[in-house]
């Protein structure tokens, strides 16, 4: 069923479009014939327009060109304000003195400063979901791409004294293959340390799940924070309930902060955004996953 819907949709898109084209032309031309629709053909897939608009949009590249840019212009301002720091304050609260420390910017990883999309479209041709194996062996090859703007920013960054610190939900084995792709892409590496991956131990601090908050914790007692960035909330901040309503909580106190402190970059092709959509639940079968999307829709 979840298969059939999408197909009927697009070749509904099909027609209209095959209809719409002769009110284009010249009162004499004469319309085409229009093709029936392949009784068979690539199952649609959800991911498809975002893989290929992250893939292919000038848009996309540019979004994240402006965003590292503007954040590049206000870098050493920022430097230079004892006082600037883009922690959350829990996450700051226990090394709440800022003297004396050394200043650092923080940054997600995926789709952040590597471009995975590859992966995603192997997803796509492939019919596939995510799944951990795949996605480590795809980590593995270490051939992720910078994302536009990311490298010179870091680099910018790093010529300026400003340590750079990646904090990824990256398993934290995965770091050799993430830190030789961070290097082969261009990025500076200061060493094993910059690379803070899921399940890096900190002490007297216990992980939730995914969230960032702890890794954040432990930047936090020897580096003073300039900025942060992420596709995804939780790169920024702890969000307690991952659904439309706790999204909007966790980010309501630094919405002032987006754009000076925190730099959010955009992801249509999967994030926590999608799970919060239907309560985190991914045993759902692939259709309830996609029927709760749908509802999520507002149409006025
Ligand atoms: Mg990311």
């Amino acid at each position: 069923m979840m298969k059939f819907v999408p197909v009927a949709l697009a070749a509904a898109l099909v027609l209209t479009g095959c209809a719409a084209t002769p009110h284009t032309q010249t009162a004499t031309a004469v319309a085409a014939p229009v093709a029936a629709p392949a009784a068979t053909g690539p199952a649609a897939d959800d991911n498809l327009n975002a893989v290929a608009w992250s893939q292919n949009a000038s848009e996309h590249d540019f979004i994240y060109l402006q965003t590292f840019r503007d954040a590049q212009e206000k870098l050493l301002k920022a430097k230079q304000d004892p006082n600037w720091d883009a922690l959350p304050k829990d996450d700051r609260a226990a090394h709440a003195s800022l003297k004396g420390l050394k200043p650092a910017v923080v940054l997600d990883i995926d789709e952040t400063a590597l471009d995975n999309s590859p992966y995603q479209a192997r997803l796509i041709r492939a019919g596939g979901e995510f799944n951990e194996a795949d996605w480590a062996a795809w980590c593995k090859e270490a051939i992720a791409r910078p994302l536009p703007g990311a490298l010179a920013f870091t680099k910018f960054a790093a010529e300026h004294g400003i340590a750079v610190i990646y904090i990824s939900n990256r398993a934290k084995d995965l770091d050799e293959a993430t830190l030789a792709n961070l290097r082969s892409a261009g990025f500076p590496v200061a060493g094993k340390e910059s690379f803070l991956g899921l399940g890096t131990f900190v002490e007297g601090c216990e992980q939730v799940g995914s969230e960032k908050g702890c890794r954040r914790q432990l930047v936090a007692k020897n580096y003073r924070v300039l900025m942060q960035f992420g596709d995804q909330i939780g790169d920024f901040a702890n969000v307690l309930g991952n659904n439309v309503q706790g999204r909007a909580r966790a980010m309501a106190p630094y919405t002032a902060w987006i754009g000076e402190r925190w730099f959010v970059l955009p992801n249509p092709t999967y994030g926590s955004w999608e799970p919060a959509l239907f309560d985190n639940d991914f045993s759902l079968p692939r259709g309830e996953r996609r029927q709760k999307k749908i509802e999520s829709l507002r149409t006025q």
